[in-house]
């Protein structure tokens, strides 16, 4: 009965959560926000210093653990913001001498599709949406393979760039599609689909365009943003739904919050007779329980290292999802 404790601070959110035999007991986190611009990395990194001490015994109350019950620590090892991974790996490091416990470094885009096995999908296609990241991808032969990605920008930070650009503050996600709702006519973009890949900083120009022209309603903006940007997304996702013969389509990373785009997959998913899954939002963002989840898989299969070999590892702030070889699924 393994207990796995994970920290998560790639970016913008602090997070531990507890997992014990791939229950989530607990998923505290604390989020660096700004009322105008984007990360700081610096700033965000002084954040999760600050508030760690607070999330751990948060995390510990609301599973009911004490610290010593805990048999692993888990961290997101890359990729990240480098100021923000060290302050993560230093939290690990430190518990980890302090309890005698082993350390798991996990990859954080492996752990935000893994966390998706909770839904019940067992071999889908994963359309992964988050800040940094956009990937269409599915495991095949020991390794999550990229079907097709963004060839600049991640659809997360897109978002948040025009939302600062607006000045409507970061996160910007939330801010554009509550927007969104109220926009009623489409206001035609760029559609940038190349091959199974996407692009989306030509039309990130475009909006900035449009909005600087003051011809256009920012909700109109907002809505047209979304209904062009996930339709390239879908399309992705469908394509690698039919090249792979898979049957199953999960959505994940913080912007598989928007319900226009649950939506959207929903009903391309309905259309070719795909099952839909997505998990609760909770898990979608960063968060600690992800870590810990994946923690949890591969210390099952030995992929520790000892309180005592902590110099072996390190942050990977530019570790790419393919690069990872996924033993614990062979
Ligand atoms: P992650 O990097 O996976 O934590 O995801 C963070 C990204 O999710 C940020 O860029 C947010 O703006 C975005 N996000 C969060 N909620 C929403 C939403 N409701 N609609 C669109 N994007 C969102
Ligand atoms: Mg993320």
């Amino acid at each position: 009965m393994a207990i796995i404790l994970g920290i998560e601070s790639t970016a913008h959110t602090f997070g531990i959560g507890i997992v014990k035999n791939g229950k989530i007991l607990s998923n505290v986190r604390d989020m660096y926000t700004t009322e105008s611009g984007g990360i700081i990395p610096m700033d965000s990194a002084k954040h999760h210093k600050s508030v760690s001490e607070d999330v751990y015994i948060k995390s510990l109350e609301e599973a009911g653990v004490k610290e010593n019950e805990v048999d692993a620590i888990a961290f997101s090892q890359g990729p990240g913001l480098a100021p923000c991974l060290l302050e993560g790996m230093k939290f690990a490091k430190a518990l980890s001498k302090k309890l005698k416990k082993p350390i798991v470094p996990v990859n954080h885009c492996v752990a935000h599709l893994e966390i998706t096995r909770i839904t019940g999908a067992k071999e889908p296609v994963l359309l992964y949406t988050s800040g940094a990241n956009t990937q269409v991808i599915a495991y095949a032969s020991g390794k999550f393979r990229v079907f097709g990605e963004t060839l600049d920008i991640g659809v997360g930070n897109f978002i948040d760039n025009f939302a600062r650009y607006i000045e409507v503050g970061f996160p910007g996600g939330p801010k554009i599609e509550q927007l969104a709702k109220k926009g009623k006519h489409y206001v035609e973009l760029p559609y940038s689909v190349k091959g199974m890949d996407i692009s989306l900083s030509g039309i990130l120009t475009n909006l900035k365009q449009k909005f600087e022209s003051e011809k256009y309603k920012i909700e109109d903006l907002a809505y047209s943003l979304q209904e062009d940007v996930f339709a390239m997304l879908v399309e992705t996702a469908e394509r690698a739904l039919a090249h792979t013969g898979k049957t199953e389509l999960v959505l994940g990373g913080g912007v598989a919050c928007n319900s226009r785009l649950q939506e959207m997959c929903k009903i391309m998913c309905k259309e070719r007779g795909a099952k839909f899954f997505c998990p609760e939002k909770s898990l979608l963002v960063d968060n600690g329980a992800m870590i810990a989840f994946l923690g949890g898989i591969m210390f099952k299969k030995g992929l520790k290292i000892s309180h005592s070999s902590l110099d072996k590892t390190d942050i990977k702030p530019r570790q790419r999802t393919d690069d990872i070889e996924v033993s614990w699924r062979k």
